[in-house]
């Protein structure tokens, strides 16, 4: 067969090279029961008894190596060992066996036991997480039972790139540690949350090619290239040499460019402009580079992601662990707790109602969910016993860290009303209350912050401002508001340009109106890339908080501005851009376009 290209949705950048494998499907119980012989008449029960007894061997072991390869201090580690106690559960076993007893086959036991309990524990909030992680056990165990296991069938030596409709957080762990490169999803945008442990993980990841994904086989090797969003199938020798100083737009500046031996200083502009550089973090394994002298510290930390990734409520205590922890990696340098934002396509088990919807129904109900706007400090509010746990483990962990002089900082997402903030901050100071009467001791420092990621509360800046110590812009959600999109559906990813004048002027706005008056950060995915951060720049951003696979490259972007002739640059372009002649001119004059031509000009980023 020969070489063939396939255009994609660029979902995480980098580029993965390696062999085709299309991962099962989560139903995989279900489409295999009608390949099982009719079980009637030929039912052997010490068979089937034997035969569930060497499947649950090879997954028990399965589980064992998992949590045996995985390093102990890491939250795959957690999840893992979550894995093999369901694996080694008594219980399971039992009712499993009490179904071959009855006359089922091994296989319809499996499926007679999960619809068992999915009956029965539905409607229960911890159990349907249970429900979720036996679905993935007894979908495992299946494929040991119908000999067909895909990581039977694979090398797990070489290189993969998964090929998945959907994909769990767990099984991409899995795959993480078995040499994993790319992903290429169907329904995931950059901002779902399989995208942003991806991006953790520095995993590369595409979507967008579902019509066209039989022309992909098993096993044939790819070079998937997630920042142009482009598969190459059975590549060249010629394709081989494709590396990611190959991109189109050169977005991507090589941190050994102008960065070298200077990463260790602060990142300054070539005018002397000194330029905060934080990073984004979601799991631990985000903070191994905090203590670079260049960063600042970590400026949002998505607690709701490790949430996520052990599919439970964790217990206060653990929460506590898990804070001490990261505060521990993190030491001397600023770190900030985002409040759960959970809802829309980061669902946990806890989300009443909705995980089981999407269990149904699938990605429809992801995009109902993400787009009915119940999430972050809605849902908190609304359940307010999860984020008084949650602020309860914060204030125990800074009171019990190292650095408990440093301030703990509390954000809060998806803040749209002032009266919200002031829910909030009620919350917060009942548990701060509660922790003085237990004589637990408080943080001298907390500092209580929000992210500015819904336009209603732009318009209300002036009310805020004197109840926040510090705000950070969100650009993903205030971007997907203020055009009205949906950000998780691949269709809109490409629609509207992060660096359309208007969009750049309401972020101006919002610059211009905090002005000095607090700390002012901008945390969205786009400043990772250099020419978006460019034109933040130009409309008065100075400090960023990025994923840490990007930092380097803005740090070296930074270094190569002069900030007095970019400000003056972006204020003329923007205004021309926005004047009534433009909109009368045909031609495809944008931003992006004269900016891109404005840092080449002034060897901010190469071409
Ligand atoms: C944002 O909306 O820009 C943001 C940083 O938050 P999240 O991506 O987690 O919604
Ligand atoms: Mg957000």
């Amino acid at each position: 067969m020969s070489r063939m290209i396939l255009d994609g949705i660029h979902v995480i950048g980098g580029i993965g090279k390696g062999f085709a494998h299309f991962h099962q499907s989560p139903h995989y119980v279900q489409s295999h029961v009608a390949l099982q012989p009719n079980s009637d008449a030929s039912i052997n029960i010490t068979v089937e008894r034997n035969r569930l007894q060497e499947a649950l061997l090879k997954l028990r072991y399965e589980s064992d190596c998992l949590v045996e390869t995985a390093d102990p201090i890491s939250t795959s580690y957690e999840i893992l060992n979550t894995y093999r106690s369901l694996a080694y559960d008594r219980g399971w076993e039992r009712h499993l066996i009490h179904e071959i007893n009855q006359g089922a086959d091994v296989i319809s036991a499996l499926e007679n036991v999960l619809s068992a309990m999915r009956q029965r524990f539905s409607k229960e909030a911890f159990w349907q997480s249970r429900l979720h992680e036996f679905d993935d056990l007894t979908n495992r165990l299946a494929r040991y039972l119908v000999h067909s296991i895909p990581k039977k069938d694979i090398d797990l030596e070489r290189p993969l790139v998964v090929i998945a409709p959907f994909l769990s957080p767990a099984d991409l762990i899995d795959y993480h540690h078995h040499n994993l490169v790319a992903l290429i999803l169907s329904d995931n945008s950059y901002t779902s949350h399989v995208a942003i442990i991806a991006k953790s993980l520095q995993v590369p990841v595409i979507a967008g090619v579902d019509s066209m994904i039989h022309l992909i086989k098993e096993n044939d090797f790819l070079i998937v290239d997630g920042n142009e969003g482009r598969i190459h199938i059975r590549p060249t020798p010629e394709d081989m040499t494709i590396t990611v100083s190959s991109r189109k737009n050169k977005e991507i500046v090589r941190p050994s460019g102008s960065g070298g031996n200077d990463t260790k200083k602060p990142a300054t502009t070539l005018d002397g402009h000194l330029i905060r550089l934080s990073i984004n973090a979601n799991l631990p394994e985000d903070l191994t580079d905090v203590h670079n002298d260049f960063i600042d510290g970590v400026g949002l930390f998505r607690t709701e992601v490790p949430f996520m990734m052990t599919n439970e409520l964790p217990s206060v205590e653990g929460q506590v662990a898990f804070y001490k922890r990261i505060l521990a990696q993190s030491g001397e340098k600023p770190l900030c707790f985002r409040t759960l934002d959970i809802g829309g396509d980061k669902v946990l088990s806890l989300h009443n109602g909705v995980q089981h919807i999407i269990d149904k129904r699938g990605k429809h109900a992801i995009h109902q969910a993400s787009v009915n706007g119940w999430r972050a400090v809605r849902l908190s509010l609304d359940r307010p016993m999860l984020l008084r746990q949650q602020i309860r483990a914060f204030l125990r962990a800074k009171v019990q860290s190292e650095h408990p002089e440093v301030p703990l900082s509390i954000m809060i997402p998806m803040v749209a009303e002032i009266t919200e903030f002031l829910a909030i901050r009620k919350i917060i100071q009942l548990e701060v209350n509660r922790e003085k009467m237990l004589h637990h001791g408080i943080a001298p420092r907390i500092h209580f912050g929000a992210m500015i990621e819904i336009p209603s509360i732009v318009y209300q800046l002036e009310q805020l401002l004197p109840l926040v110590d510090f705000l950070s812009i969100g650009t993903n959600d205030l971007q997907q508001f203020f055009f009205a999109f949906d950000r998780d559906a691949p269709e809109m990813s490409n629609r509207f340009d992060f660096l359309a004048p208007s969009f750049l002027m309401f972020i101006k706005q919002i610059v211009q109106t905090v002005g000095q008056r607090v700390p002012l950060s901008l945390c969205g995915e786009v400043a990772s890339q250099p020419l978006c951060a460019l034109a933040l720049l130009g409309i008065g951003i100075r400090h960023f908080s990025i994923a840490p696979s990007h930092i380097e490259g803005v740090y070296a972007m930074i270094k190569r501005v002069n900030l007095e002739s970019l400000k003056t640059y972006m204020d003329a372009a923007c205004q021309h851009l926005l004047s009534p002649a433009m909109f009368m001119h045909n031609g495809p004059i944008t931003l992006r376009h004269r900016l891109m031509n404005f840092a080449v000009d002034h060897g901010i980023i190469t071409s």
